[in-house]
């Protein structure tokens, strides 16, 4: 059998290699494939680490993920919704700070009227952030569910950065029957083929595609682990977000358990490395989720070959209610104080943040 040091020297990978990747627990083989990770992440996409500035407009959701702590049926979180001033003061803000980007985000909608919000804002942001820096204006990425061709279109439009629009849009595991599970509606519209329809469709309108899944989900093995690093292959993705799995009080999976925290974070940062190194090119987020599990959980993601990190830059007021799952850290500080912390931690990782630049994914340049 191949040892792990063996393994993370290789350029292609059969399936049972990764799933040794997946696997790997002893601290030594650990410490093996966190170098190799690293080291692919630097030599491949660069010492920069970009920051998105998230922006958790709102938690109205129409849709009921059995996973999520905003799905519909929660009654317990109050709603909200950000004004259009308030998101452009953020964003503003961002750009002030020197964020090349920023990522937009919320529960999925698909009303006329939340259509016409999302351009106006975008319009917006785009007209205010448009400088000497960012000629182009703040990259945007945005992450608001499944919407059709025509939507991506007009939201593509009104950012006026065709050179700094994206699109996050995870298909959460590439087990269909998982998927279904997950979103409790075995057949009907949010099957996985829709969603894949979603990111050719997000393609086809000039985004630059990322995509992922949750890690740790109950009844998830590594297999299926493995086919969904073939299935980023196969989409071609250019940027991938991912993290652990984490119980919510306001889901519908209480039940169905979490995996212990330990085990996770390995399984977790397995993932990204193995990732990394099978799609060298491409942008990897460290997830916040990685931080509700263990303090500089993030830092580890990028010690592992993540080269994206997406401060949360959302009012404090209203950061609370945007409760995904339990324990989801940053609820209390400023986007200032998360600024300092972040910029000397990334540091702490050998690393740089590269401050006024889009930040776009080597792998889309290339394409
Ligand atoms: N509505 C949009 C969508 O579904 O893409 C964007 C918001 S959604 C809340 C963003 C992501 O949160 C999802 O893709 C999912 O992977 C993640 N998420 C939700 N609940 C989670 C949980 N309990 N643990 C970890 N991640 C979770």
């Amino acid at each position: 059998m191949k040892t792990i040091a063996e393994i993370v020297k290789q350029t292609e990978f059969s399936n049972e290699d990764i799933i040794r990747l997946l696997s790997v627990t002893d601290p030594e083989e650990a410490a093996i494939l966190q170098k190799a990770a690293y080291d692919r992440a630097t030599q491949t996409v660069g010492n920069n680490v970009y920051y998105r500035g998230l922006i958790e407009f709102s938690n109205i959701c129409t849709l009921d993920c059995r996973y999520c702590g905003i799905r519909k049926s929660n009654h317990n979180v109050p709603r909200y919704e950000l004004d259009k001033n308030t998101i452009v003061e953020a964003a503003i803000w961002a750009a002030q700070n020197h964020y090349g980007s920023i990522c937009l985000q919320s529960g999925e909608r698909r009303d006329p009227k939340f259509i016409n919000f999302v351009t106006d804002v975008l319009r917006t942001i785009h007209e205010k952030t448009v400088s000497p820096e960012l000629p182009h204006g703040l990259g945007i990425t945005l992450s608001l569910g499944e919407q059709t061709l025509e939507v991506y279109q007009q939201w593509a439009q009104a950012s006026g950065n065709p050179i700094g629009l994206r699109y996050l849009l995870r298909f959460e595991t590439s087990n269909p029957k998982l998927f279904d599970h997950l979103h409790n509606a075995p057949g009907r519209e949010k099957g996985l083929e829709r969603r894949y329809q979603a990111l050719a469709d997000l393609r086809q309108a000039g985004y630059q595609v990322g995509s992922g899944v949750m890690i740790g989900i109950p009844g998830q093995t590594l297999e299926d682990l493995c086919q969904d690093i073939r299935t980023f292959q196969k989409l071609d993705l250019d940027m991938i977000g991912m993290g652990p799995y984490i119980t919510s009080d306001g889901a519908d999976m209480l039940g169905e358990g979490m995996m212990e925290e330990k085990a996770l974070m390995r399984l977790s940062l397995n993932m990204i490395a193995t990732t990394r190194l099978v799609i060298p090119d491409i942008n990897i987020a460290a997830a916040t989720a990685l931080h509700a599990l263990e303090e500089n959980g993030r830092e580890k993601g990028i010690l592992h070959g993540c080269n994206v990190i997406m401060p949360n830059i959302t009012p404090r007021l209203v950061r609370k209610n945007y409760q995904l799952y339990a324990n989801k850290p940053f609820i209390e500080q400023e986007p200032s104080d998360t600024n300092h912390y972040l910029q000397h931690s990334i540091q702490s990782t050998g690393r740089e943040v590269a401050l006024n630049v889009l930040g776009s994914s080597k792998h889309w340049k290339n394409r």
